[in-house]
């Protein structure tokens, strides 16, 4: 029963993050939790009703308090997006030497141990697929299990649901190319955290610049994030042009966002239809 509590939950916040919304608030003030067990306590052996006085937490810390030694305050990660990462590239590279451009990145990256996901049951890095000329690339968030397992990006449930949109905007798979914000699986399919992609995007912004698509897709919030600089709701972000790196950019759904909710499957595809007029790209016949 727990377990199930527990997947409702997640699957409740999952729902919530793949809006765009990250933080979450408690209503009300907070509350012991001494008093409210010694309440319960107290509950049990007395039937009459009882009111309950809850000492305030402070909210901040006393003047007075002598500093505690060698305590650092906690660095926050500010937002940078690609564009403020590393200076534009100047020129394009040329068809020829795109695929070992790529090899040389991948090369760079090794046996990564930069970040926790490192050592957080990875068995594969993904480094991105497709072609390293494409028009058009995909940015997703991190690796999921059948990533994990193949080194290639998008090819669970979530890639095939990919892979099907690719093919409704005229282009196959290999036409496009796909990376993703980190390049290892996060544990449990969780977030990547602030100092996991903040690492990883360095090889992300290497990849952009070798391929310099005309347009990117970003899939979901957490690569609209990262790609932009901005932590902002994907409603607020969608139906309208950003820019990263040169290349202008949308923002959709996740696709494992339209497997839990396909009623917006008809919302990613006015986002798609977006870039199809951008790019000339014409959905195929019908037959
Ligand atoms: N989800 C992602 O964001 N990326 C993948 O490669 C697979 C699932």
């Amino acid at each position: 029963m727990a377990g199930d509590r527990e997947q409702q939950l997640r699957a409740y916040v999952e729902y919530f993050r793949d809006m765009g919304i990250h933080d979450f608030y408690r209503r009300g003030e907070p509350v012991a939790i001494e008093a409210i067990e010694m309440a319960a306590a107290v509950s049990a052996t007395d039937p009459s009703p009882i009111a309950l006085e809850v000492a305030p937490v402070p909210a901040f810390v006393p003047a007075d308090t002598p500093p505690i030694r060698g305590f650092q305050e906690p660095v926050i990660p500010k937002l940078v997006s690609f564009n403020d990462l590393a200076p534009l590239p100047q020129g394009r590279i040329s068809a020829s030497e795109r695929v070992a451009a790529l090899q040389a990145i991948r090369e760079e990256i090794g046996d990564c141990t930069r970040c926790p996901l490192a050592y957080a049951g990875r068995r594969n890095i993904v480094f991105g697929d497709g072609d390293p000329g494409a028009r058009l690339m995909f940015v997703g968030e991190g690796p999921g299990a059948d990533e994990d397992a193949s080194g290639v990006p998008f090819v669970g449930k979530a890639g095939q649901l990919l892979n099907n949109m690719i093919g409704a905007m005229g282009l196959k798979r290999e036409e496009v190319y796909i990376a993703n914000i980190v390049k290892c699986r996060p544990p449990a399919n969780r977030v990547p955290e602030p100092v996991e992609a903040n690492t990883c995007t360095q090889f992300l912004v290497k990849q952009i610049d070798v391929v310099q698509p005309e347009v990117i897709v970003a899939l979901g919030a957490t690569a609209a994030m990262y790609l932009l600089g901005v932590k902002q709701s994907l409603a607020s972000l969608r139906g309208q042009w950003h820019s990263c790196r040169g290349a202008k950019v949308v923002v959709t759904y996740h696709p494992a966002f339209l497997l839990r909710d396909p009623r917006q499957k008809g919302e990613a595809w006015k986002d798609l239809q977006m870039v199809m007029a951008e790019m000339g790209l014409k959905a195929p016949a019908k037959g």
